[in-house]
């Protein structure tokens, strides 16, 4: 079940009638959850579910949840799986047969596509770029090598502030600076802020000015020209498998 990204008051109404209705919580840092109930009044029995015990901690849940017993599952913020744990729980849970349920709310990349002025569908979440050089460079690559094949959709990234301007370079840099981008930051939050611009232009703009906060980052679609370039691939290789060529 989803929980507020920023503003304690996206908490919905389902999401704390089911939370006060458990018999526990799986929580990525009782801390992190402890708190947010305690602001609600709720008291529940909290346990450490993260990506270091999920495998261990799955069979323990499955035989709670065959029992009957109501289990919420919640991560630090948002909705749970999204580049949070959860997903190998719940993939368990539906293999076992056991019934899953969703209580929708708060999703960082979902606003951020609402917000940032770029086409909304097709869209692809993308998630984390790994933190190396070499690696986040290739899986640039392997992004736009998609769009050159015929991906015609917006992307959206997660970034830590002080990764924000150097993956801004290298995303100007393998998807090309012009490409229409939204910076956003800090949603639902007191400094919540939404900067639009090109790629090269916001790198620019993040490179002087360091971001501070969390922050989504969302491109449009690869131009017109990338869906001509597919094109011409593909009649290279029908053209090549017709032996035309
Ligand atoms: N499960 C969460 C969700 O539903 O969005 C995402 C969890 S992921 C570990 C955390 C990342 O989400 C942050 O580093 C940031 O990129 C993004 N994020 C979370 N809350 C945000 C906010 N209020 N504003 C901007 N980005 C946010």
């Amino acid at each position: 079940m989803a929980t507020p990204i920023g503003n304690l008051g996206d908490l919905s109404p389902r999401a704390l009638s089911t939370l006060r209705g458990a018999d526990a919580v799986l929580c990525e840092d009782t801390r992190v959850t402890g708190a947010m109930l305690a602001r609600h009044g709720v008291s529940v029995t909290l346990l450490p579910l993260h990506e270091h015990n999920e495998d261990d901690q799955t069979p323990r849940i499955l035989a709670r949840l065959a029992a009957r017993e109501r289990l919420a599952l919640v991560s630090d913020a948002g909705t749970p799986l999204v580049s949070d744990p959860g997903y190998r729980l719940v993939r368990a849970a539906i293999a076992a047969g056991l019934p899953v349920g969703a209580v929708p709310g708060p999703n960082a990349a979902v606003m951020a596509l609402t917000l940032s002025g770029l086409p909304p569908h097709p869209f692809l979440f993308q998630g984390f770029l790994p933190s190396k050089q070499g690696p986040r460079a290739a899986e640039i690559a392997r992004l736009r090598a998609a769009e050159r094949a015929g991906l015609d959709a917006s992307l959206i990234l997660y970034e830590a502030p002080h990764r924000l301007a150097e993956t801004l370079e290298a995303l100007a840099e393998g998807l090309g600076g012009e490409r229409p981008a939204a910076v956003a930051r800090e949603m639902t939050k007191r400094f919540e802020e939404v900067r639009r611009g090109s790629l090269a232009s916001l790198a620019a703009h993040y490179a002087a000015e360091p971001a501070r906060g969390e922050i989504v980052i969302v491109i449009g679609p690869a131009p017109e020209e990338a869906a001509g370039e597919a094109e011409l691939d593909r009649a290279l290789r029908d053209a090549q498998a017709s032996g035309l060529s």
